[in-house]
């Protein structure tokens, strides 16, 4: 949020003075904001930006005679994909504007787009390799930084073992990027690679997937025009994701729909509601069951679409029963009667959408709580269908596509999982030998003496990385603690507890930090060796492929090579595996070029093994013609018209699942789950992933068998029932077998010898199940039932529990956590410390409930937009919203210092600005969380190497910031701890 502008002006002399000498372009930065259309607000554009405004701003050299060529990519600071068209002269970057043919932002950019060259141009970048000498930053050639580097890993795997080394990826890596992360933590020998979305949607990812088969967005943003009703639920797109906010409110003109945004804090996005909810924080579940509650008790589900589609709805009907109006409003404060209305509107005004971000998965019940909003938009019918669905904004540019390449501790790239079978999946891809893959990791011994294949063992999250590092050995269940750190493309002030996080840091034998500007992970600490820093190029500076949230894949062009010594994310991987000696394995079906492996190859190598998620038929030259005929797409639709050449009958990005190899040509899949089109339309059904029937036990102890296939089926099915997924077995029961070509067929035998019919839809190589099943008008992953009750789980209902650090302690002896227990290698006390937090009253002592998110200027941890000069005018200072209640009990002015203290045994604190505010409700605070730079009270600027600290730093939330993990996921719990304020 925006701190009052008559307090930044008053500040002018401050950030003027940061920038001295670092203006590029012939227009001040004040001329080029009000220009631009950005002074008055930073919330920007939703299309305000013109073309002439674009132009005018000058900011890169005047143009001269030298031919310009226009490249695209797409905008790296959040998921909707916006295109961004780079006007290049001479190999330099000179102009940008918003990709006026996009189907997705059509013209349009938020601050950050339209500031995004500056990524790339900004003089605060890393401009060679550095590595800390005795507490200095010294430079360093790169053949230095990979020998040193190398050596020492290897040193560490000798004395340790490989899972000692922890490969922490990025949600800003491409496609081709991720892929080759994760490919190259597998051929180490570690499951401990992760990236940013375990601490955004790693719980949307398990409760959306365990629900209805796959763990993505359902629909899209611009299918959100088609909603007559959309619930936000913990999101602010207005500011994380602003672009997508132009066809929410478009939707909300044209359809005249309901547009009710339920959220402790009154956003943004709230502004602009037809109905605004306030609720505690943590409390979701508690909320959706009170709607359920007058759902059921009026009889407005969809009663067809539960008997036919849904399984275990009864037990939600028991769960909900519980949460009457009273008790809904005594644990969440909100009243019933607009819960009803709210109610009625989700199920009776359709098409309805639900659309959450990290205000509903970043918590201790995070997956409970994904789980519950899938079942209200199933109770009331609103899934697979235009205008419904769990529309679910991601944060990164590439965060979808990195989770779907396996950036991941529990899968291998596009959920194979870690099983025998997944491995040696990927071994046949890679054509590598399986054993040898196995060879590279290390087998422990339980405490009950069995041996642990750490191969098939999930890693440790990035939430715990710390605690893997600290905890005595004997409490981190792999061969030793964490030693070293190999972090690309990833803030260390994302995560929670940063007081531990800093004494890790501490101990680590290494640290390596690969970004285009030095991140938190570099100043935070007291380390005085062992410490590289290695500059990357940023995403507009490669080539390759990112998926948006809506699972659509767009292919950006290099817009200039690499600046300065900085140097793409693959060239870097590949001169670390030659290092390491895995290389020649790793990348024996990959053109490596001036040693930069070619992105085409390596989407090649993807669509060759990605057909569980039908990664398998976007091609690198279907990509790049969907960019190059943007304009042909519909917007609404996201559909090609029939007659155009290389992309007729297409949807825009190929949206996975796009079946079959690219010369099948799948259309791709614009909404998932949607029975009402043909498979080979881009139609679909829930997926037939969690067994034939379920055995339930009876209150009389009998057992009753129910059936998990659908009662229904997709258009042009020629199986007009539920069926289970495709195997060559299946194909044979048809008779269908016989359509396989007799290469289909000696591929799906070369797999599986010893029994061909059991190799599945998503083992064979050679696409021929999925396309007979398709030719059959049947989806290759089965027609089931999505799970209300989702029995592998550890709340298969979902169940409200309270925050770990409570406000409420007078309701953690009815809704407590779950009983600590061991998970992903580390033990999650979360039940301890909740019982702590009650019996030491600490909610007395911290009385008012902290929580965070984004603000529109600045992205993720902030180090790269806070570097932007174009960004850091419009955001200046940290700051901490507060009630004015609040604030008068503590004598606090608006503006003001305060200093925040955390309830966190080692009593953290932060010294930020106050902002007073109603948006937040009494006892409530808020913190943007994209600050760092100082750490309790104290400025790191002069920690930073010299030039490359970001223009504008500040206190981080997450020193702030407590324990809380989700048990199904790590996701930490960062939007509902406590603090106390005073001022300073
Ligand atoms: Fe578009 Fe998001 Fe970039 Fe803004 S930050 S221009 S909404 S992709």
């Amino acid at each position: 949020m925006l701190i009052k502008r008559t307090e930044r002006q008053a500040r002018q002399g401050k950030l003027a003075a940061a920038l001295a000498d670092q203006s590029s372009g012939r227009l001040d930065r004040r001329t080029f904001l009000r220009r631009s259309g950005l002074a008055a607000g930073g919330l920007a554009t939703l299309g305000t930006i013109s073309l002439t405004s674009v132009r005018k701003a000058e900011a890169g050299p005047p143009a001269g005679s030298a031919p310009v060529t226009i490249r695209k990519n797409i905008c790296t600071h959040c998921s909707v994909g916006c295109t961004v068209m780079a006007e290049v002269v001479n190999g330099v970057w000179t102009g940008q504007e918003p990709g006026w043919d996009s189907p997705i932002n059509r013209g349009s950019h938020c601050a950050k787009g339209a500031a995004t060259r500056e990524t790339v141009h900004g003089d605060r970048r890393l401009r060679y390799p550095m590595k800390m000498v005795n507490g200095q930053w010294t430079r360093v050639s790169w053949d230095q930084a990979i020998n040193e580097i190398g050596d020492k890993l290897m040193a560490i795997r000798a004395k340790s073992g490989p899972d000692s080394v922890y490969w922490l990826g990025s949600a800003k890596f491409t496609n081709e990027g991720s892929y080759l992360n994760r490919k190259f933590a597998a051929f180490w020998g570690t499951n401990n690679s992760d990236h940013q979305a375990r601490i955004c949607h790693s719980t949307t990812v398990a409760g959306v997937a365990n629900t209805w088969g796959y763990g993505a967005m359902t629909n899209s943003y611009t299918d959100i025009r088609n909603a007559k009703t959309m619930i936000i639920m913990g999101g602010n797109p207005a500011e994380a994701h602003p672009v997508s906010l132009q066809h929410v409110l478009e939707g909300k003109e044209v359809q005249r729909a309901n547009m009710i945004v339920i959220d402790p804090r009154l956003t943004r996005t709230a502004a602009h509601a037809t109905e605004y909810v306030r609720i505690r924080n943590g409390t979701d579940i508690p909320v959706i069951y009170g709607m359920l509650w007058h759902i059921f008790k009026n009889g407005w589900e969809d009663k067809t679409f539960i008997e036919q589609r849904v399984y275990g709805m009864d037990d939600i009907r028991a769960a909900v029963a519980k949460w009457t109006p009273d008790e809904v409003e005594r644990v969440s404060g909100v009243p019933g009667a607009q819960l009803e209305r709210v109610a009625k509107m989700f199920a009776t005004e359709k098409p309805a959408t639900l659309i959450w971000c990290m205000g509903a998965t970043q918590h201790t019940v995070g997956t409970a709580n994904v789980r519950a909003f899938c079942i209200a938009l199933l109770a009331t019918g609103n899934v697979g269908a235009p205008g419904t669905g769990a529309n679910i904004f991601r944060g990164h540019t590439n965060v979808q596509g990195a989770t779907d390449l396996g950036l991941d501790v529990v899968t291998l790239p596009l959920y194979y999982g870690l099983a025998e079978g997944a491995w040696k999946h990927w071994a046949r891809v890679w054509e590598v030998e399986y054993d040898w893959l196995a060879s590279r990791f290390t087998q422990t011994t339980a405490a009950d003496g069995k041996v642990v294949k750490m191969m098939e063992t999930p890693g440790i999250p990035s939430t715990r990385w710390f605690d893997a590092t600290l905890l005595p050995k004997d409490q981190v269940a792999q061969s030793d603690n964490i030693k070293a750190m190999f972090i690309m493309g990833h803030g260390g002030n994302t995560v929670t507890r940063m007081p531990e996080a800093v004494k890790g840091i501490e101990k680590l034998d290494l640290l390596v930090v690969a970004d285009p500007v030095p991140t938190t992970w570099a100043v935070l600490s007291e380390r005085k060796n062992d410490t590289y820093l290695l500059p990357i190029a940023t995403s507009y500076e490669t080539s390759g492929s990112r998926t948006s949230s809506n699972r659509a894949i767009q292919w950006g062009e290099q817009i200039v090579k690499p600046i300065f010594e900085s140097k793409d994310d693959n060239e870097v991987m590949y001169l670390l595996a030659k290092k390491l000696g895995i290389a020649d394995r790793m990348f024996k079906n990959i053109k490596v070029e001036n040693n930069v492996p070619v992105a085409e190859d390596i989407l090649r190598e993807i669509n060759r093994g990605g057909w569980s998620t039908g990664y398998c038929g976007q091609s690198p030259e279907r990509l790049k013609a969907h960019m190059k005929n943007q304009a042909k797409f519909d917007m609404l639709t996201q559909r090609a018209p029939k007659d155009i050449p290389e992309i007729g009958g297409d949807y825009y990005g190929l949206p996975w699942p796009c079946w079959g190899t690219p010369e099948f040509r799948h259309p791709g899949t614009p909404l998932l789950y949607n029975t009402n089109l043909s498979i080979k339309e881009g139609g679909g059904t829930f997926r037939a992933r969690f067994g034939l029937e379920r055995e339930e036990k009876l209150p009389d102890g009998t057992i009753r068998k129910v059936s998990l296939l659908s009662g229904t089926y997709s258009k042009d099915s020629e199986i007009k029932d539920g069926y289970p997924e495709f195997t060559l077995g299946v194909l044979k029961k048809l008779g269908w077998d016989t359509e396989l070509t007799a290469q289909e067929l000696e591929t799906i035998q070369r797999i599986n010898p010893a029994a061909p019919d059991a190799v599945s839809w998503s083992l064979d190589l050679s696409g021929g199940i999925q396309r007979v099943a398709i030719t059959h008008g049947c989806i290759p992953y089965g027609n089931g039932k999505a799970r209300a009750n989702a029995w592998n789980l550890p709340d298969p209902v979902p169940t409200h529990r309270e925050p770990i650090y409570s406000p409420r302690p007078d309701l953690v002896a009815k809704y407590p956590t779950l009983p600590d227990a061991k998970q992903f290698r580390v033990p999650n006390m979360g039940f301890t410390v909740q019982k702590a937090v009650v019996d030491q009253g600490i909610a007395k002592d911290f009385p008012l409930i902290l929580s965070s998110g984004r603000l529109v200027e600045y992205e993720g941890g902030g180090e790269e937009t806070r570097s932007n000069k174009w960004l850091a005018e419009l955001q200046q200072d940290a700051f901490i919203e507060i009630n004015p209640a609040d604030a008068a009990d503590r004598g606090i002015k608006d503006g003001a210092w305060v200093w925040i203290y955390g309830p966190a045994d080692t009593r953290p604190k932060a010294k930020v600005k106050a902002l007073v505010t109603e948006r937040v409700g009494k006892g409530v605070t808020w913190m943007p969380f994209h600050f760092a730079g100082w750490f309790q009270g104290v400025d790191q600027r002069d920690k930073y190497p010299k030039g490359a600290d970001p223009i504008v730093l500040g206190e981080s939330v997450n020193t702030l910031t407590t324990y809380g993990y989700d048990p199904v996921t790590g996701m930490q719990e960062p939007k509902a701890t406590l603090c106390q304020i005073t001022a300073a």
